[in-house]
């Protein structure tokens, strides 16, 4: 029996393993079913070129476990190794320079695994002792033993092995006794090696009989070895499509809305399948990943640095041999091929949803709803992709009728170009609600988009950044006839004078509701006499900014802000007229001889501005500073009294609450008490 030292100069290379491996200790089966498999993929290779003689025989790799001895084996019937084998492949090779790579990058685990060969070695993550037990392919061979309890020395010996191929046997020591559960090991089974190329047996088929669940004959296969995005597009179906993405996410009952086949060879080699799923919440969002491959090995679902962010949503798997698995991920982002991977699918994305919006334009609009969220953050979020999509981003109007941006400039161009030549867009985030203002909208031929997405904010934004003139505005931010102005409006109100505008402007102030984060200003506009009397309207600046806000960091002022609503009465209605005159009529007496006051005291006020405008402010004597500050105060105080009537007398006046009323009615915003006290006053007035 030989004994040795393995090829490393520090004696506690393996507590350095265990402890810095920490954290992925389940991947030593990932590792150890590789090798198998590998070894099993060689020996095809040489016996197809003749290297191997006769049948190969059996050639799937098995996962055994020992509850007594408290043992995994995993056995193959692959190439094997001969003692000068194991030697310079396990015991030189497999540690040379592993101990500097170990204190490189001791805080990255997942560095270590899989380089200067260190792959095998991960068994002594949950072992006490490893024993290789193998006979090589070659003739002749003797078969090799070999052990090792985790210290640096190890034996090897001559020993006795009928079949050709490797049995790797760990020893699980007492804190990792959990993988000597079936459960466990089949589900790191399920979790790596699922799609293999060689067949992978963990125990034996079962079936239900008698009753109960009994094992058959059958081997139980864990994996399949031909997965689809190993084969031909050619050769698939939709059905295989279908069938293949239920394999991979078992749990996922919704059928995928379509399929992108990914197959390049140059200037780096990609096989895979990407799914646009159908997304009903968040939470399926992150639940199923696209699955990241190297040659059929599962390496991880965490492909963040691999795909462009906004293409971490689709569903799928990618397999390349070329993406260095087992390096930082800062060092990934600046890797030029996994640069160029990325660039690859963003393109493969794009040319294919392309080719459906040509090909395929009612299928593709019927999947708008589902896909428009990917495109929308793709577009946000890369340059390259919002060029490409901007041809096949669709916009869907309260017709349900779908458009390019392109094809709804047309469509909107002769009517909806205002005085100053800008293109205005009028959407609605929620039609119900906003009801009134798109009968107005319609009334006047203009159409009105449906902007319901949780990133159609965003994509406004960016569409007005992109599109020259042209703006969006919600079409309840303001009348109808402020939203698209076509000729120099009237400023004033009709047929009002101004004793009558003061009454209303004071009324309506002093009823209007008191929220807490919640303004209303009040505005006389002579809007149209067929409009209503009183309605709402919201800023569409503020009320954006403050939608944005709650997405992106450092925007929480806006966030803070309170919301910004305008009652805007419409001066031109009839019903609004009378209430004016009955406003005015029902305190003549009280305010006129206020009025007259106030009319003489903004004469002398404007006097005395006058006669100080020329003289600089440090010039101006006290009493001078004292005369124009007591006028200033007179006649504030004044505008109050006479406010103060008006607000005293509008308590009184239902009309006005009815009408406040109808407006946030309207606009969805009379609830609660609110609207208890609404439908009282509703009935006393009938
Ligand atoms: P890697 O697989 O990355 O080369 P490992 O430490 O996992 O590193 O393995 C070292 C070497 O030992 C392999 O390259 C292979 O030559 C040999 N080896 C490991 N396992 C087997 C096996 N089951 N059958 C044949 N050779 C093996």
């Amino acid at each position: 029996m030989a004994q040795g030292n393995i090829g490393v100069t520090s004696d506690n290379i393996f507590p350095v393993i265990k402890k810095f491996l920490y954290s992925d200790h389940e991947i030593f089966l990932r590792e150890l079913i590789s090798n198998a498999v590998d070894a099993t993929q060689k020996l095809k290779t040489l016996s197809s070129v003749g290297e191997v003689k006769g049948e190969l025989g059996d050639t799937r790799v098995r996962v055994l476990i020992d509850k007594n001895k408290k043992t995994v084996t995993v056995s193959d019937h692959g190439i094997g190794m001969t003692e000068e084998e194991v030697d310079k492949y396990i015991n030189q090779i497999a540690f040379s320079g592993a101990e500097e790579f170990v204190k490189k990058y001791k805080d990255n685990a997942a560095a270590i695994i899989g380089h200067f060969g260190l792959g095998f070695y991960s068994a002594f993550m949950v072992s006490k002792r490893v024993e290789i037990y193998s006979l090589s392919y070659k003739e002749d061979a003797k078969a090799v033993h070999w052990s090792c309890d985790g210290s640096p020395v190890y034996e090897m010996e001559e020993t006795i092995k009928a079949e050709r191929g490797t049995d790797i046997v760990l020893h699980i020591d007492e804190e990792h006794e959990e993988y000597l559960e079936d459960s466990k090991i089949e589900e790191l089974l399920k979790k790596y090696c699922k799609f293999l190329p060689v067949e992978i047996v963990f125990g034996k088929k079962k079936e239900w009989k008698d009753g109960r669940e009994q094992e058959t004959d059958e081997d139980n296969i864990i994996n399949d070895i031909n997965p689809a995005w190993t084969r031909k597009p050619a050769d698939l179906t939709e059905e295989d499509y279908k069938k293949f993405y239920h394999e991979l996410y078992p749990m996922q009952f919704d059928e995928p809305l379509f399929h992108i086949h990914l197959n390049v060879d140059y200037p780096f080699h990609l096989t895979g399948i990407l799914y646009f799923p159908k997304i009903k919440n968040n939470l399926d969002i992150r639940r199923n990943k696209i699955q990241l491959y190297c040659n059929q090995v599962f390496v991880t679902d965490e492909v963040e640095n691999i795909v462009p962010e906004y293409l971490t949503l689709l569903h799928g798997v990618i397999d390349s041999p070329d993406i260095p698995l087992n390096v930082s991920r800062s060092y990934l982002q600046s890797d030029a091929a996994v640069k160029k991977i990325s660039g690859h699918i963003t393109k493969k994305v794009a040319d294919k949803l392309a080719e459906l919006m040509k090909n395929q334009r009612e299928d593709y609009e019927k999947k708008w709803g589902d896909i428009k969220l990917f495109i929308q953050f793709g577009m946000l979020s890369d340059e390259k992709f919002y060029e490409r999509a901007v041809g096949f981003a669709l916009l869907e109007n309260l017709e349900h009728k779908f458009y390019t941006m392109d094809e709804y400039k047309e469509l909107i161009k002769d009517k909806q170009t205002d005085k100053n030549g800008d293109l205005i867009v009028l959407y609605t985030q929620d039609p119900d609600s906003n009801y009134s203002y798109i009968q107005r909208a319609k009334e006047k031929g203009y159409d009105v988009l449906l902007m319901q997405g949780e990133l159609d904010v965003h994509y406004i934004s960016q569409a007005e950044q992109k599109q020259e003139k042209m703006r969006f505005v919600r079409v309840d931010s303001d009348v109808i006839e402020n939203l698209i102005k076509k000729e120099e409006d009237k400023q004033n109100a009709e047929g009002l004078d101004s004793a009558e505008e003061s009454a209303l402007q004071y009324s309506f102030e002093g009823e209007m509701p008191k929220a807490e984060k919640v303004n209303y200003n009040v505005s006389l506009e002579s809007v149209s006499a067929d409009a209503l009397p009183v309605f709402l309207t919201q800023n569409e600046f503020m009320r954006r900014m403050k939608e944005m806000s709650q997405h992106q960091q450092g925007m929480s002022f806006y966030g803070e802000m309170p919301d910004q609503y305008t009652m805007v009465v419409n001066t031109a209605h009839p019903l609004v007229a009378s209430l004016a005159k009955e406003l005015r009529d029902g305190v003549a007496d009280k305010v006129a001889s206020l009025e007259t006051t106030l009319q003489e005291k903004q004469a002398e006020e404007e006097k005395l501005k006058a006669e100080q405008k020329d003289i600089k402010s440090e010039d101006l004597s006290q009493e001078q500073k004292d005369a124009a500050s007591a006028i200033t105060k007179e006649v504030a105080d004044l505008r109050n009294q006479i406010k103060q009537v008006y607000q005293e007398a509008a308590k009184e006046n239902k009309r006005i609450k009815q009408l406040i009323d109808i407006a946030l009615l309207a606009s969805g915003q009379l609830k609660g008490e609110g609207l208890a006290e609404f439908v009282k006053r509703s009935v006393e007035m009938m």
